[in-house]
């Protein structure tokens, strides 16, 4: 495994590969692996010939510089986890190298991006497209894996794609929980052991919600896992929306179509560490 910081040793070593015919999948991440990112690692070193995984904790996403100082960031323990994957490459540039002249460009795919994170998070889809684009061109990767922990992510991801006509294959990949039932996220590592233990009621309220479901209407679903969350001393719901999982506008009822899902975002403990999970109620 070779550890590359600038995307012209990339490049070079990328073309040779792709001359030959070989086959490159590419895994983005923000670093401070987990398990979750190593079962995307997983699936890319399967189905290619070449894995790329990208460490870079992207600025411009972040709208909350606090957010973006207290992410953790363990490259060498990174590199470590990576290499006995069998990965090939890790890509691990420096800002200034992703970024050696302000990104301008403004990416904007409504409405999938305009409801759930987009609002509570200004800018922050538009910094996504401008790294993954970033990153996509340096790659050239002939797949990409993204976690459907970010749901709404993959949908803009996919808007994008589109948009510019990535000749890239986008691969979703499922969620990766604990055994508690917590999904794992990078930002877990914020919590204390007592906050860890709360923010467990967050995927068993969505676990439980699926029963709840089968009696309930949408919005009678909605209102009982916001208010069972909200009951929990250190959680606060930030919003629960049930959406229709390919256009990720809210649905009214089970019936109006055949992919559906609750996505939620809550404030767990002092800090407090915003964390994001999703449940499928239904899926063709
Ligand atoms: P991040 O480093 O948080 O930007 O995540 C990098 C990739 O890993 C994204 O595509 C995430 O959706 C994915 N990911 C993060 N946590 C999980 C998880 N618990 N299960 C599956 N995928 C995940």
């Amino acid at each position: 495994m070779e550890v590359i910081k600038t995307a012209q040793q990339l490049d070079t070593q990328l073309n040779a590969l792709r001359n030959k015919g070989k086959r490159i999948g590419f895994v983005p991440t923000m670093g401070a692996l987990h398990q979750g990112h190593a079962s995307l690692v997983e699936r890319s070193v399967q189905e290619n010939d070449i894995t790329v995984v990208s460490v870079f904790v992207n600025p411009t996403q972040f709208n909350d510089p606090k957010d973006l100082e207290n992410y953790p960031r363990t490259l060498e323990a990174d590199c470590a986890l990576l290499e006995n994957m069998k990965v090939d490459f890790v890509f691990a540039p420096t800002a200034a190298e992703m970024y050696p002249e302000p990104d301008t460009r403004t990416f904007s795919y409504p409405p999938i991006d305009s409801v759930m994170e987009g609002p509570r998070r200004p800018g922050h889809f538009n910094g996504v497209c401008q790294v993954v684009s970033k990153l996509f061109d340096m790659v050239r990767p002939h797949r990409a894996y993204f976690g459907e922990k970010d749901f709404q992510q993959i949908a803009v991801i996919r808007a994008m794609v589109d948009d510019l006509k990535c000749d890239v294959e986008i691969c979703p990949c499922p969620i990766i929980r604990e055994e508690s039932g917590l999904a794992l996220s990078s930002r877990n590592t914020l919590l204390t052991p007592e906050e860890r233990k709360t923010a467990v009621s967050i995927s068993q309220t969505l676990f439980s919600s699926l029963d709840f479901a089968q009696q309930y209407s949408v919005s009678e679903t909605h209102d009982h896992v916001v208010s069972t969350l909200n009951a929990i001393p250190g959680l606060e719901v930030e919003y629960f929306e049930i959406v229709n999982g390919k256009t990720l506008q809210p649905v009214s009822g089970w019936e109006d179509t055949d992919h559906i899902v609750g996505c939620i975002t809550v404030y767990c403990g002092h800090r407090p560490v915003r964390l994001i999970d999703n449940i499928t109620y239904k899926r063709a």
